[in-house]
């Protein structure tokens, strides 16, 4: 928590978009305080987690903003995407229809965004082998199209999650340092 007592040089509003339960709340306690939470009911009653990072010198804080299940009834208000500089679209790997659907929900960031926002589109649930419904191709295919960074990532088990957030918070602060 002493980080918290920082100072920050930088202060960047991040959200999370994509369908409901593709594992967005679980990245972003996975994020701020390492747990992970297997029930799918608990979605925070907070509108953001803020965790600090470093880089050179400087202290940046990452205020990440997660839906309250929003997204289920398409109610996400104009509010939710103000001042945002970065975002990531989540998808879950083992569930094709929230891939095609992040399509629409990188549309949708960038309509309510303008063009002033790092977008990185996320496939979580890889720790679910068996279950795969979209390839990593497809993946980097629509990332490509849509000219995004791409990352594949697990929740369950850690993977990829910090270099997630950490990716995007540093294009971020290459452009704003
Ligand atoms: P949200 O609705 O997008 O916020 O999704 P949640 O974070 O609430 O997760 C929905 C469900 O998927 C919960 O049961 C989680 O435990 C589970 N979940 C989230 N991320 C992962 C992951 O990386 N791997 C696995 N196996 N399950 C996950
Ligand atoms: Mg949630």
């Amino acid at each position: 928590e002493d980080e918290m007592d920082e100072r920050e040089n930088f202060l960047f509003k991040i959200l999370l978009v994509g369908d409901s339960a593709v594992g967005k709340s679980n990245l972003l306690t996975r994020f701020c305080k390492n747990e992970f939470d297997s029930d799918s009911k608990s979605t925070i009653g907070v509108e953001f987690s803020t965790k600090v990072v470093h880089f050179d010198d400087k202290v940046i804080k990452a205020q990440i903003w997660d839906t309250a299940g929003q997204e289920r009834y398409n109610a996400i208000t104009a509010g939710y995407y103000r001042g945002a500089v970065g975002g990531l679209v989540v998808y879950d790997t083992t569930n094709h229809t929230t891939f095609e659907r992040a399509a629409k929900w990188i549309d949708e960031v960038f309509e309510n965004c303008k063009q002033n926002i790092f977008v990185t589109l996320v496939g979580n649930k890889i720790d679910l082998k068996d279950r795969r419904q979209v390839s990593v191709e497809e993946g980097q295919k629509l990332a490509e199209s849509k000219q995004l960074a791409f990352i594949e990532t697990s929740a369950l088990d850690s993977t990829n999650v910090e270099e997630c957030f950490t990716d995007l918070l540093k294009r971020i602060y290459d452009v704003a340092k």
